[in-house]
C-alpha cells in the first residue's frame, strides 16, 4: 500500500467520498445490494445539499430521476418530500419529452436525506475531508486517507467530489479558493489524481446572486403556479403532504443589459480571468447579453428556496460581475428594484477527471477498484450525478463483492444509459447536462414507463427493495388485466356512428386501442363507450392511452433498438491488438487504443471513427464470434 501511513485503520466494503447527489445515491444503491458502506463528507450536516437552483427535474432531468427511482434509488423520494411546487414541463406535447420538475426546499431535502440514508442499516455516515487514496502493489484501489491521517480500507472507492477538485470562486476581480460558496476546496485528492496519472481538465460554472423574498415587489409581477394536484415524482410516495408555493416572473431590461456592456471588462469571463469552459446551454447573463445582443429581455423566474426561508433564487441571471454591478442590474429589474442581495452570484472553477478514462461501470481503467460519479466526470446537474453515483454505486458494491463491475443500462433503456455512454465514449468539452434530444429512442425512454424499463433489471440483482418490487408487481397485474380487458371489447362502425365516433362505414369492428390511434378521439369518449375502462388505475390509463396513440411509432423504434442491440452484442475484447486488424487507418487505431470500447456498436460512436474503421472491425467481431466463448474477452 502506498500513501500515507496513518494510525487507525477501519475497512468497509464500500466507501464513498462526498456526500451530494452523486455520493448519496452510490452510498444508498450500495447498501442496498448488501454492502457495507462508508459515506464520508466534509460536512456531514449538510447531504445532499443543493449548491444552485432549488429544483429538482426538469426536461431529460426529470426523466432521469424517475429512473433512478425505478431502480430504488433516493432522489425522487427526497425530493417528493421536499417539493413546494411540481409540475410537469412540455405538457402539451408528446409523452416522450413531458418533463417532471419541482421546486425544491432546501432545509426540507437535506432533512430528508439524511433521513432516507439513516434508514439504512449498513451505511455509515462520516466527517472527514478525503486527502489520499490507497493503491495496493498490483495497482488497486485499497481506500481512502483522510486529512488527520486516519486509513479506511475497502473493496471499492467511490468518488463524487462534485466542485471542489482544486476550486476557485470568482465574483468580479475577487478570486478565492473554494468549492462552493462557504466551503474549502479539495487540493490534495485533486493532486493525488494527478499523480495518479489520471487525466485532468478544467471546467466553469455559475450561478445567480440571492435575494432577500421580502424586499421584492411581487405585485408588479406574473405569477407561475404549479399543478394542482402536485404529482409524485416517485411511485411509492402517495401524496405530497407540504403547503405548495408559487413562483413569480420578470425580466431584464434594456439598462440593464446597457451596464452588463459597460462592466464586460470586469467579468471574469471576459477580461480572460477564468480558463474553465462553461455550459453553452446555461449561460450566465453577461454571455447572454452578448451572444444574443439582439434581445431586449431576458426571463427570470423568481424562485423561493424554502417555506421557512425568505431566499429567493432569481433563476436565469447566473452571473461573476462585480458585486457592485451585480446590485446596480438587480435595480434594473421589474419588481427587484428595492430588492436586498442576500449573496452575490458567483462563478466557481474545479478540476474534472476526462471520463474517457472510465469503462461504463465508472470505474477508473487505469486504477480498478476506484470509481468516479458526478460533476467530478464533467457533467452538471444534481439529476446527471446522481444517476450516475447510482451505477457506480452498484457496481462498486459488485466489485467488493468479487463479482464483475458490468451493470450499466445501454442507450435503448435508459437516460442513464445514454448519458454514461456519452461521457466514456465521447467525453466533454463543456460541463453536459441531459436534454431529451440526446436520446435516439425517446419515445420508448418516456418518464411514465421508467419501471418497466427499469425495476425488473435492477431486481434481478438486488438493487430493488420488497416495497418497490411489490408496487411494481401490482402494477404490472393491473397492466396484464386492463389490456386484456380492453383487447376483448369492440364495436361495429354503425354502433361508433351512432354514439358520435365518425369512422368509414368498412365493416370492420373496432376496439379502444384502434379508436385511440385516431388523434380526435379522446380516452372520455371511449369510456363512454365501454364505462368499465372508468375504473383502471390513473397510471395504467396513462399507460395504455400512449401504447394505443403511438403503436407505429413505437413499433418502428422497436425495430432500430434490435439493430442497435445487434450492434451492442458484437463484443471487442478488452485485449484486442488493433494492429493485427489489416485495412485499418492509424488514427482510427489510436481512437480505439485510447477509448477501448467494449462493443462494435460502442466504437461506431467513437468521435473520429469512419465507416470504413468501423466495418473492419464489424468482420474482425464477426468473426470473433464464431470463435470458441473461451476466446472471448468481453
Ligand atoms: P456535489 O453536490 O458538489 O457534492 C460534492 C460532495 O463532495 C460534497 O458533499 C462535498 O462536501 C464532498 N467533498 C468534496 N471533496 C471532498 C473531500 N476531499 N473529502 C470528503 N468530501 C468531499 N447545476 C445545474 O444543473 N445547473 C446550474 O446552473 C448549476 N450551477 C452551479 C453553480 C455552482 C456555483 C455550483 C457549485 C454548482 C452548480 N451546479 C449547477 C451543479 C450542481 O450543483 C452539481 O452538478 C451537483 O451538485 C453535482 O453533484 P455531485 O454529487 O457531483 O457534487
Amino acid at each position: 500500500m502506498n500513501g500515507p501511513a496513518g494510525k487507525v485503520k477501519d475497512r468497509w466494503d464500500v466507501i464513498v467520498v462526498g456526500a451530494g447527489h452523486a455520493g448519496c445515491e452510490a452510498a444508498a444503491a450500495a447498501a442496498r445490494l448488501g454492502a457495507r458502506v462508508a459515506l464520508v463528507t466534509l460536512r456531514a450536516d449538510n447531504l445532499g445539499q443543493l449548491s444552485c437552483n432549488p429544483a429538482i427535474g426538469g426536461l431529460g432531468k426529470g426523466h432521469l430521476v424517475c429512473e433512478i427511482d425505478a431502480l430504488d434509488g433516493v432522489m425522487a423520494r427526497a425530493a417528493d418530500a421536499a417539493g413546494i411546487q411540481f409540475r410537469i414541463l412540455n405538457r402539451r406535447k408528446g409523452p416522450a419529452v413531458r418533463g417532471p420538475r419541482a421546486q425544491i426546499d432546501r432545509a426540507l431535502y437535506r432533512r430528508a436525506m439524511a433521513s432516507i440514508l439513516g434508514s439504512y442499516e449498513r451505511l455509515d455516515i462520516l466527517s472527514g475531508e478525503v486527502a489520499d487514496l490507497t493503491v495496493d502493489g498490483c495497482g488497486r484501489c485499497t481506500g481512502v486517507v483522510l486529512a488527520n491521517g486516519r486509513v479506511l480500507l475497502a473493496g471499492a472507492v467511490v468518488l463524487t467530489t462534485g466542485t471542489f477538485l482544486r476550486g476557485v470562486i470568482h465574483i468580479g476581480e475577487e478570486r478565492r479558493e473554494a468549492g462552493r460558496v462557504g466551503e474549502a476546496p479539495a487540493v490534495a485528492l485533486a493532486t493525488r489524481l494527478q499523480d495518479l496519472d489520471l487525466c485532468l481538465g478544467r471546467l466553469k460554472t455559475g450561478t445567480p446572486p440571492r435575494l432577500d423574498g421580502r424586499t421584492i415587489d411581487y405585485g408588479a409581477l406574473e405569477r407561475q403556479d404549479g399543478d394542482h394536484p402536485p404529482k409524485p415524482f416517485s411511485l411509492l410516495t402517495k401524496e405530497i403532504a407540504q403547503r405548495q408555493v408559487p413562483c413569480h416572473i420578470t425580466h431584464t431590461s434594456p439598462k440593464g443589459h446597457a451596464l452588463i456592456r459597460e462592466n464586460l471588462h470586469r467579468a471574469p469571463i471576459y477580461s480572460g480571468q477564468i480558463e474553465g469552459q462553461g455550459p453553452r446551454y446555461c449561460p450566465s447573463i453577461e454571455d447572454k447579453v452578448v451572444r444574443f445582443a439582439e434581445r431586449e429581455r431576458h426571463q427570470i423566474f423568481l424562485e423561493p428556496e424554502g417555506l421557512e426561508d425568505t431566499t429567493v433564487y432569481p433563476n436565469g441571471i447566473s452571473t461573476s460581475l462585480p458585486k457592485d454591478v451585480q446590485k446596480a442590474l438587480l435595480k434594473s429589474i421589474a419588481g427587484l428594484e428595492r430588492a436586498v442581495m442576500l449573496q452575490p452570484g458567483y462563478a466557481i472553477e474545479y478540476d474534472y477527471v476526462d471520463p474517457r478514462q472510465l469503462s461504463p461501470a465508472l470505474e477508473c481503467r487505469r486504477l480498478p477498484g476506484l470509481f468516479l460519479a458526478g460533476q467530478i466526470n464533467g457533467t452538471t446537474g444534481y439529476e446527471e450525478a446522481a444517476a450516475q453515483g447510482l451505477i457506480a454505486g452498484l457496481n462498486a458494491g459488485r466489485r467488493a463483492g468479487g463479482l464483475p463491475a458490468d451493470r450499466v443500462p445501454d442507450r435503448a433503456q435508459a437516460y442513464i444509459g445514454v448519458l454514461i455512454d456519452d461521457l466514456v465514449t465521447r467525453g466533454v468539452t463543456e460541463p453536459y447536462r441531459m436534454f431529451t434530444s440526446r436520446a435516439e429512442y425517446r419515445l420508448l425512454l418516456r418518464a411514465d414507463n421508467a419501471d418497466q424499463r427499469l425495476t425488473p433489471w435492477g431486481s434481478s440483482f438486488g438493487l430493488v427493495g420488497p416495497a418497490r418490487e411489490k408496487h411494481f408487481q401490482d402494477k404490472c397485474a393491473a397492466l396484464a388485466k386492463a389490456r386484456a380487458e380492453v383487447a376483448e371489447l369492440n364495436a361495429t362502425p354503425n354502433e361508433l356512428n351512432r354514439r358520435g365516433l365518425a369512422v368509414k362505414k368498412d365493416g370492420q369492428r373496432r376496439g379502444p386501442m384502434e379508436l385511440l390511434r385516431q388523434v380526435e378521439v379522446t380516452w372520455g369518449q371511449v369510456t363512454e363507450l365501454w364505462p368499465s375502462l372508468k375504473d383502471f388505475r390513473a397510471d395504467v390509463i396513462e399507460q395504455i392511452e400512449i401504447e394505443a396513440r403511438y403503436a407505429g411509432y413505437l413499433d418502428r423504434q422497436n425495430a432500430d433498438v434490435l439493430a442497435f442491440r445487434r450492434d451492442e452484442g458484437l463484443r471487442l475484447p478488452k485485449d484486442l491488438n488493433y494492429s493485427e486488424i489489416s485495412g485499418l487507418s492509424n488514427e482510427a487505431r489510436e481512437i480505439l487504443e485510447r477509448a477501448c470500447p467494449n462493443s462494435l456498436g460502442a466504437a461506431a460512436r467513437l468521435p473520429g471513427m469512419t465507416p470504413a474503421a468501423v466495418l473492419l472491425l464489424l468482420r474482425y467481431a464477426q468473426a470473433g464470434s464464431n470463435r470458441t466463448e473461451g476466446e472471448r474477452v468481453a
